[in-house]
């Protein structure tokens, strides 16, 4: 059988779905798209036990059909998947066979990136299992080369060949990026920081065409990082926990004037925990909020988060790998670092309420908010596309204001 190469985090290699004791399943709430072949194959089923639910729930997409978006399976009216057994496990499985799954559900949490033909795999953060293996490994993440045969199902999210200038530096940047991210003698609220002073760097040359010069912008970040002089520039940036938290809070607003599908309710109770954890209230006033939020802060979120900062650099790290960070944004190498500071900025905010309300913080309750956070807000890119616009047109897209949301 012919093989091809993969590159994966090593996490990949431990996950297997948890089916029956997995706490909120992946199969309601939200569109099941099928593929080309798998519809072919289900209409040729002739098994009498599943045939019946197959015609009454699986439908053609009439609107815009693709080949991996081909048909769709009509969800019940409480959300879930009509193949769910009452055992929660998968009808179409059990009667015909893993091989009939379609590729969303064969792959899922599983998504792939092409780059230059090599297969990169990593896992959503949307299944709680897999966010489970992503956030609590207190090691640093780490990849291996491996292989896999070629009629293996992926589910692609992005292909590149590495054609145009920024997308030949993206190795150098990448490898810069994760090194700097998993460099646990600065915090990694200053490490965000530095990324950020680097990619600015970066843009005025890329937006010069002066792409030879990045080399030696990686030098220098290096040189500065090693010889203790960035230490002091760090601590004398101030901190706004009041504007920090309004931003990030009017950020997170939007989500709700779209509406939620069913799989999002455990988004919901999150961020009425962070609102109550705060104390906020229509009539509260910002500073007295803002009080609160601090208060959360140091005496919840800061005494946990700094025994297990891995977490949130894992939850980073994860980012930066399976998002193709710097390269997948077409308005440069400074917008994809602002959107991975705003995912940062949105998940610690609702944390640091979260922590107040529950008079703690622990693992289970940072997996439990990035695995809501994920399926909310991830999985909803024209959210975060539209949210993300109006942030920039409110001239928050400086370095400053990106200080501001990672300074605590
Ligand atoms: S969310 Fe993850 S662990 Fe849970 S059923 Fe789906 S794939 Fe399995």
């Amino acid at each position: 059988m012919k093989k091809r190469v993969l590159l994966i985090p090593q996490y990949m290699k431990q996950f297997q779905c948890i089916g029956i004791k997995c706490k909120d399943n992946c199969c309601y709430g939200w569109k099941i798209g099928i593929d080309e072949n798998t519809y072919k194959k289900y209409k040729k089923t002739t098994k009498a036990t599943i045939k019946q639910l197959i015609n009454k729930n699986v439908t053609r997409n009439r609107s815009n059909p693709s080949m991996e978006n081909y048909a769709k399976i009509k969800l019940q009216e409480n959300g879930c998947c009509p193949f769910l057994k009452e055992d929660k496990l998968c009808s179409i499985h059990k009667e015909l066979g893993e091989e009939f799954l379609s590729k969303t559900c064969m792959t899922y949490p599983r998504i792939t990136n092409v780059i230059n033909e090599v297969h990169e795999k990593s896992l959503l953060l949307s299944c709680p299992e897999a966010a489970r293996l992503i956030l609590l490994n207190p090691n640093k993440m780490e990849f291996d080369e491996d292989e896999e045969p070629i009629d293996i199902r992926n589910n692609i999210m992005h292909k590149i060949n590495a054609n145009s200038t920024v997308e030949e530096c993206f190795w150098m940047l990448r490898i810069f990026s994760i090194s700097l991210l998993q460099n646990r003698q600065f915090s990694l609220g200053d490490r965000l920081i530095i990324l950020g002073l680097f990619m600015k760097n970066v843009q005025e040359c890329l937006d010069n065409n002066e792409v030879s010069k990045v080399t030696a912008i990686i030098e220098e970040f290096n040189g500065i990082m090693g010889n203790g002089n960035l230490e002091e520039t760090l601590r004398n940036i101030p901190t706004n926990l009041t504007i920090q938290m309004e931003l990030m809070k009017e950020f997170n607003d939007g989500r709700f004037s779209i509406g939620f599908s069913k799989n999002s309710q455990s988004y919901i109770e999150c961020v009425s925990e962070f609102l109550n954890g705060i104390e906020y209230t229509i009539n509260a006033k910002v500073e007295e909020v803002g009080e609160k939020y601090k208060k959360a802060y140091s005496s919840y979120y800061e005494p946990f988060m700094k025994e297990h900062e891995y977490i949130l650099e894992n939850f980073i790290v994860n980012y930066v790998f399976s998002q193709m960070f710097p390269i997948t944004s077409k308005d440069g190498v400074f917008d994809a670092y602002m959107r991975l500071v705003i995912n940062y900025s949105l998940c610690k905010m609702l944390l640091i309420g979260m922590a107040a309300y529950n008079k703690k913080l622990d693992e289970g309750l940072i997996v439990r908010l990035v695995y809501s956070y994920s399926r909310a807000i991830e999985h909803n890119k024209l959210f975060f596309n539209n949210a993300f616009s109006l942030f920039k047109d409110n001239g928050y897209n400086t370095m400053a204001y990106m200080a501001i949301l990672i300074k605590n």
